[in-house]
């Protein structure tokens, strides 16, 4: 599939008079998982949140389009069906179990003051079960661990059943078990037709993705392959050569380059 999903089109948002994001330009295709990377305070998540219509109007110049459609002229509700979304460091209704939480992602199919149907209750299940967070669907979301939390809150965003999941640092407070599952369920939405975009720290993560943008500074350096070497370029220099990208075991990774004078500062110390 080579159909576009999202498209951004000279894209700057501002906050207040800060300029956030400037002329960005990207095109998100269908049918594959696209990882953000970049420094902190690359703009990453304000861009996401552009993406995802999330931010005000008249913060925000430039065109975002959804399957060919700008997005400003599709309806909240429909939008809210189209795009599932896991923001960075969410809060959520504490007091409310967990499942009721993952419920949430249904609204946007719900009638309003109707209650769940059972296509409802079997996505919330199917998505609860997938991030493994079954077994607490009962507990309130403020008894969980970090890590529990973010399932329950990952399931949520798959019970959406949307056709783009949009994520913020997904992978916060994960485990590595936890992580290396994150990774097949994204592989298996994306098997499946759907488009997914995460921001994300973990580098070597980044790379198991099909498409990387790379950011700094409020713009995209660069989008590519995560297999091109042009865009292992880009990524080592965003990050200041303090990374560098091998192929190990069959996969792209990201290793820190440790350099010759921290070996002697280590030595000195
Ligand atoms: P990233 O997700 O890549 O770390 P963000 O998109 O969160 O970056 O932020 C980009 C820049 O915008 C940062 O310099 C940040 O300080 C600034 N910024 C983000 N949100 C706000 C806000 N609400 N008000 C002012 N500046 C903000
Ligand atoms: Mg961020």
């Amino acid at each position: 599939m080579n159909s576009v999903a999202i498209s951004a089109c000279q894209i700057s948002a501002s906050i207040g008079n800060h300029l956030i994001l400037q002329g960005v330009d990207l095109q998100l295709p269908a049918g594959r998982w696209t990882s953000i990377v970049g420094p902190n305070g690359a703009g990453k998540s304000t861009l996401l949140k552009v993406l995802a219509g999330l931010l005000p109007g008249a913060s925000v110049q430039g065109e975002v389009q959804l399957l060919g459609r700008p997005l400003a002229q599709i309806p909240a509700r429909e939008r809210a069906r189209q795009f599932a979304w896991l923001g960075q460091n969410e809060g959520s209704a504490d007091d409310l179990s967990s499942y009721d939480v993952a419920m949430l992602g249904r609204l946007p199919h719900q009638a309003w003051l109707a209650s769940p149907s059972a296509a409802d209750h079997a996505a919330v299940e199917q998505a609860l079960r997938t991030t493994q967070a079954w077994d607490w669907r009962h507990r309130p979301l403020s008894q969980l661990s970090g890590g529990e939390r973010q399932r329950v809150l990952l399931a949520r965003a798959l019970a959406v059943q949307a056709q783009v999941l949009l994520m913020d640092e997904p992978l916060a407070n994960l485990d590595p078990p936890h992580q290396t599952d994150w990774l097949h369920t994204m592989r298996a939405l994306v098997d499946a037709g759907g488009t997914v975009v995460s921001v994300l720290h973990e580098v070597s993560l980044a790379l198991q993705a099909d498409n990387m943008v790379v950011m700094a500074a409020g713009r995209v350096l660069h989008q590519g392959a995560c297999d091109a070497p042009d865009t292992h370029a880009a990524l080592e220099q965003v990050f200041d050569h303090r990374i560098h990208v091998r192929h190990l075991d069959g996969m792209w990774m990201a290793l820190p380059s440790i350099h010759r004078h921290n070996k002697t500062r280590e030595i000195d110390a």
